[in-house]
């Protein structure tokens, strides 16, 4: 298996699979990506020049666009990672998550059935479809518990909605239509290339500036932090020896609160970028009214890709930050540009409630 098609390949996970593919793996590996405020080709900039990296600016929803790359590159796997994300946006203007995440995906379904249903058998056989999805589907926990490939869908934002439905469609075209299709769940990610309206980098980007430091609610709300170059490997081993029809949960086992997050960042930027009055960042940190809706708790049980898959993380939570934290204090520049690119870290998500 070596033609991988990735659909949203500027953005923050999908650059990180494309320099994976590419890079580690070799594969030849073609981007289509509309290039929104989130597409990144900086992000890219590690693989660009590599004969076996190609680049298409299209939109998923123009089907004949998609249909004539997919012909054109003859992918033995489509990896979909296309997709609005941030969940505060979705609360302000949920009308593109809905084109982009369920009527783009039906677009690509369509086109992706259209093209395996034309290959040789064994192409045919080899092909994958592997939709790359959220743990936010199975909606918020309590204080205890975790998702599992089999927990019910119950999504809560207009963001999480869309990726449900999302989810339910490339099921259908597994059952319906036999396309050899793969889903995968994972918690939230971290690292290198995050668009700054994310929570790490916005903190970051705040702490260096000596600007407030907005916690929602009282921080106590609970993530699973994975970083995204394990969540890439993760993906790219679902691709080559998953189960067709199967979902695969992927979390970094690292479950933290939003302030213990916050807290980690203001200990490492005290350490490396201590501020000029001696005093820590921690200081900066306040408290703003609650995103609508906000989701308590997000925990991933990824015993499945683990033991069938043979998956594990490289980085625990304070590698992973670690390394982060240092990524962002040696390419300053690069966080300036996103930052000029039209968001100024204003709060969003908050047009109801
Ligand atoms: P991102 O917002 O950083 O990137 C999305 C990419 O999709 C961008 O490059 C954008 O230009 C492109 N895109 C958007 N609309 C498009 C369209 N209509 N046609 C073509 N390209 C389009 O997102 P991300 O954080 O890299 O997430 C990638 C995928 O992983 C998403 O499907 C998301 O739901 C899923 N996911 C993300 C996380 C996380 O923590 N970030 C966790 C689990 C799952």
């Amino acid at each position: 298996m070596t033609r991988v098609i990735v659909t949203g390949g500027a953005g923050f996970i999908g650059s990180a699979l494309v320099r994976h593919l590419v890079g580690d793996l070799g594969f030849e590996t073609l981007v289509i990506d509309k290039l929104t405020y989130a597409g990144d080709l900086a992000a890219l900039a590690p693989v660009s020049s590599s004969p076996l990296y190609r680049f298409v600016q299209a939109d998923i929803c123009d089907s004949a666009a998609v249909r004539a790359t997919i012909a054109d590159f003859q992918p033995d796997a489509i990896m979909h990672l296309a997709a609005e994300t941030h969940v505060d946006r979705s609360i302000d203007g949920p009308a593109d998550f809905i084109r982009t995440n369920i009527l783009g995906s039906f677009c690509l379904l369509e086109a992706a059935e259209a093209y395996w249903r034309g290959l040789s058998e064994p192409a045919r056989s080899r092909f994958r479809f592997h939709h790359v999805s959220t743990d936010e589907v199975f909606g918020a926990l309590g204080d205890t518990g975790t998702f599992h490939d089999h927990s019910p869908y119950d999504p809560r934002s207009p963001y999480s909605a869309s990726k449900a439905a999302s989810d339910h469609l490339v099921r259908a075209w597994y059952h319906s239509f036999n396309l050899p299709v793969l889903i995968t769940n994972c918690s939230n990610n971290y690292g290198p290339y995050h668009f700054p309206e994310k929570l790490i980098p916005l903190m970051i980007l705040r702490g260096l500036a000596g600007d407030d430091l907005p916690v929602y609610g009282d921080g106590s709300n609970v993530r699973d932090w994975l970083h995204v170059e394990d969540h890439a490997r993760a993906l790219a081993q679902v691709m080559l020896r998953g189960v067709p029809g199967e979902s695969y949960l992927i979390g970094g086992n690292a479950e933290k609160t939003n302030l213990a997050v916050v807290e980690t960042l203001c200990d490492l930027l005290d350490r490396d970028v201590p501020r000029k009055d001696g005093r820590s960042h921690k200081e900066q940190i306040c408290f703003v009214a609650d995103r609508p809706g906000h989701d308590y708790r997000y925990a991933v049980d990824a015993s499945k890709i683990r033991r069938e898959l043979g998956w594990e993380p490289r980085h625990d939570f304070a590698s992973g930050m670690e390394a982060t934290v240092r990524w962002y204090l040696e390419n300053g520049d690069w966080l300036e540009a996103r930052k000029a690119s039209g968001y100024r870290g204003e709060r969003l998500g908050l047009s109801v409630g």
